[in-house]
């Protein structure tokens, strides 16, 4: 019997562990394949790890880990897929947004022969607005970066073994998964599902952290702002050789002339603001540099009931 690995980070979700946890278990009931369930604590400020812990004491397919402080949903992913054994794992969220009634048709693309299984939504249910910037933002980021972002599309997928361990070799800190899953490529199969609001529990995603993400996915996978920098850059400098050959025929035909408060300030402005945007781009990547040769691990575990792994193995 081949095993099923979930992995399912989770951040205050109390009520939503044993209502995961018994969704699960139905798709499960007879079925021709195991599961374990590793639930990723990140470090919740309510009862999740209690209620994780009182349901391990009963019920061998669940494994743990808790952070020692929160780490973000994107570490708890990567230790997800260090930790689990199984010959496909599924990545869903805890908060039963990603229904587990999908769970059958994600092992039979699996069984189809598929690396990736994944499931996209549709928006249907989320405000006007939302819909609007997500639609912008990937048509906006899919002509930008080179790999392919899809709207709707995010980490609710099966990964086979060999996905998997593609993942894993990719070391670097700041993950940006969804770039990493379509960086890896392989034989991926879409499954549509509708849109699921959120039914207990809080969204942890502010704006703030949206346009923060926002702009890792457009950092993390390419160099190309750099080269708009340089594109401004080499414009400006050739539309500013026009103008000053312009303004000097001017004073030799007509003499100097002195007004040009306005010129003067908006070149000083524009050229300022340009400046520091470019100077802010370039900041984004030697920020990634610094904490990428820091090498720090990308989370620490504080508790866990699963093998423990090397040090080594846990910051590869
Ligand atoms: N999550 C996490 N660490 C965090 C924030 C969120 O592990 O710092 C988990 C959370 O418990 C949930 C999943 O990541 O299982 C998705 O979070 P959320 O529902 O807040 O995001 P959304 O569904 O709105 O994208
Ligand atoms: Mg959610």
């Amino acid at each position: 019997m081949q095993l099923i690995s979930f992995v399912l980070p989770a951040y205050n979700e109390e009520t939503n562990i044993p209502l995961i946890f018994q969704a699960i278990h139905e798709q499960f009931l007879d079925s021709d394949y195991h599961y374990e369930i590793l639930f990723i604590d990140d470090a919740s400020t309510d009862r999740t790890l209690e209620t994780i812990k009182s349901l391990a004491v009963r019920r061998p397919e669940i494994r743990y880990i808790s952070f020692s402080r929160n780490f973000g949903k994107e570490a708890a992913i990567l230790a997800g897929l260090q930790h689990v054994n199984g010959d496909a794992m599924i990545l869903m969220d805890t908060d039963l947004q990603h229904p587990t009634t999908l769970i059958p048709k994600l092992i039979t693309g699996f069984e189809e022969g598929y690396d990736q299984v994944i499931a996209k939504r549709d928006r249907t249910g989320e405000s006007g607005i939302r819909k609007l910037a997500s639609q912008t933002y990937y048509s906006l980021i899919n002509k930008i970066v080179d790999i392919e972002l899809e709207d709707g599309v995010g980490d609710f997928r099966l990964l086979s073994r060999d996905a998997v361990d593609a993942i894993l070799r990719m070391n670097e800190n700041q993950r940006f998964s969804k770039g990493l899953f379509s960086w890896i490529g392989m034989e991926q199969k879409i499954i549509t599902y509708q849109n699921v609001l959120r039914q207990n529990g809080e969204t942890k995603w502010s704006f703030r952290q949206l346009f923060n993400y926002g702009v890792d996915g457009l950092i993390s996978f390419n160099s190309k702002p750099l080269r708009f920098c340089f594109f401004t850059g080499v414009s400006i400098l050739v539309l500013s050789m026009l103008y000053i050959l312009f303004t000097l025929f001017g004073i030799i035909q007509d003499g100097v002339e002195t007004p040009g408060y306005f010129t003067l300030i908006s070149a000083i402005l524009l050229l300022g603001g340009i400046q520091l945007v470019s100077l802010g781009i370039i900041g984004e990547y030697v920020g990634r540099i610094y904490f990428e040769t820091k090498q720090r691990p990308a989370y620490l575990i504080q508790e866990t009931n699963m093998q423990r792994k090397s040090v080594n193995e846990q910051s590869e």
